[in-house]
């Protein structure tokens, strides 16, 4: 089977920031979606602006993007199924011999993720110049930069 690709469009807040979600103490963050997407400065781990634990960015997708994705890829998988059985019950058909009936799977619905705009502070970083969100509160003596960990 070949490999089969999906991209996704993550959805962005007002001033275009994406929400991520660390895998460690699982709080939520944003970065600029222009930023993080940046050719020129590739982005291959990000560190948790709360606990400064670093790890590949792909760990850093919400749990809501994650199951959008599942859904994306289950609708797939349905449709290669559908035309597959689709095919095959007219092969089968054209013999007199055999008759196959095929009623197509039905699809989910896939989510929509929303953005919400919540209360969060801009962070500059003033060593790689961009920029996060952060929900900030009490709980946080430190805010660390996504891209390059240092202490902002
Ligand atoms: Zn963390
Ligand atoms: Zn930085």
């Amino acid at each position: 089977m070949s490999e089969v690709t999906f991209t996704f469009e993550l959805p962005s807040d007002s001033d275009g920031y994406v929400t991520f979600e660390c895998p460690f103490c699982e709080a939520e963050f944003k970065l600029s979606a222009a930023e993080y997407q940046d050719d020129e400065k590739p982005v291959d781990e990000l560190f948790c602006p709360y606990c400064g634990l670093t790890h590949n960015k792909d760990h850093f997708y919400t749990k809501e993007t994650i199951a959008m994705a599942q859904e994306v890829a289950q609708n797939y998988m349905i449709d290669q199924i559908n035309s597959a059985f689709g095919k095959m019950a007219k092969n089968i058909n054209k013999s007199k011999f055999l008759k196959m009936s095929f009623k197509p799977l039905k699809k989910g619905n896939v989510r929509e993720l929303k953005e919400r705009d919540t209360t969060e502070e801009i962070f500059k970083c003033k060593v790689c110049g961009r920029t996060e969100k952060v929900i900030y509160c009490a709980g946080f003596s430190k805010v660390f930069c996504a891209y390059c960990g240092v202490d902002l």
